[in-house]
């Protein structure tokens, strides 16, 4: 009888948190897998964050991709970009991949969210997926968080400047304000994701945002920085000392914005 394999894997996504856990759990864990599930359009800060941590912490990152990418699924799909009602592209091309990785053997998964967060989902149904949360166990929360990528020399992944979450440049979960930021900061991405919203030849159309293709709204450009200048001095008391990543993190929760899949942005 063939013994149970028993495996170690933590899911990075790009994202500060998973980015924590793995140094917090790297010395704790010496036989932890670390995985990134690679869409392949994922921002260029996000591919320098993940060199950064492997440099740091002596770590090999396994990229998982789906065997066929984005264009494929999305011709399967009908043509129909994903949205937050359809996200297929969480499920071929994040979740499938890392499914496919685990296998049959009994998996222990570390997922980092904090003990300061009401959430418990996670990325996968599969019996012998089994999640761990070192974070909640341990009582972290957010400026621990801070504190273990500071003190490492990790430091936050770049993007934080300027957006609030990892996961793909065009990711429907993105405020207008980060589309403009997308814009001016990758305008060839940018380009890009119009590109995905007008390449239907039957001439069907398909927005990221609901209602607004990006060609309305970036000339919506000087409105959407004022509204989100706006909101962000209306918010000034909340907002001291927060970077503007966190306070951009801090709106969306506020809105109550539905919050995409963990294993994309945790
Ligand atoms: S980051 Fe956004 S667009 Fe990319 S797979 Fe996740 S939900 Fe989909």
């Amino acid at each position: 009888m063939t013994k149970e394999k028993v495996r170690h894997i933590l899911s990075l996504s790009g994202g500060k948190d998973s980015a924590a856990l793995a140094v917090y759990m790297h010395k704790k864990v010496p036989q932890l897998e670390y995985v990134f599930c690679d869409t392949h359009k994922e921002l260029p800060e996000t591919y320098e964050f993940l060199v950064r941590l492997e440099a740091r912490l002596g770590i090999k990152i396994t990229h998982l991709s789906s065997e066929r990418g984005f264009d494929h699924w999305l011709q399967v799909y009908g043509g129909y970009l994903p949205s937050v009602k359809a996200r297929w592209c969480t499920k071929q091309l994040k979740i499938v991949p890392f499914e496919k990785y685990a296998g049959d053997d009994t998996i222990f998964s570390y997922i980092g969210i904090r003990a300061d967060e009401d959430r418990t989902g996670y990325i996968s149904t599969k019996p012998n997926i089994k999640p761990v949360y070192p974070f909640k166990e341990a009582g972290l929360v957010k400026k621990d968080i801070f504190r273990l990528l500071g003190d490492s020399g990790i430091g936050m992944p770049s993007y934080y400047r300027w957006r609030s979450r990892s996961g793909c440049y065009f990711c429907f979960f993105q405020r207008k304000y980060e589309w403009i930021r997308l814009a001016e900061e990758h305008p060839d991405l940018f380009k890009e994701a119009m590109r995905y919203e007008t390449s239907h030849g039957d001439g069907r159309t398909f927005y990221w945002n609901q209602g607004e293709s990006l060609s309305e709204l970036i000339q919506r450009r000087e409105q959407i920085l004022e509204d989100f200048e706006k909101t962000l001095v209306r918010k000034s008391s909340e907002s001291k000392g927060k970077t503007l990543a966190e306070a951009l993190e801090k709106m969306l929760e506020d809105e109550g914005s539905d919050p995409p899949c963990l294993i994309c942005y945790l």
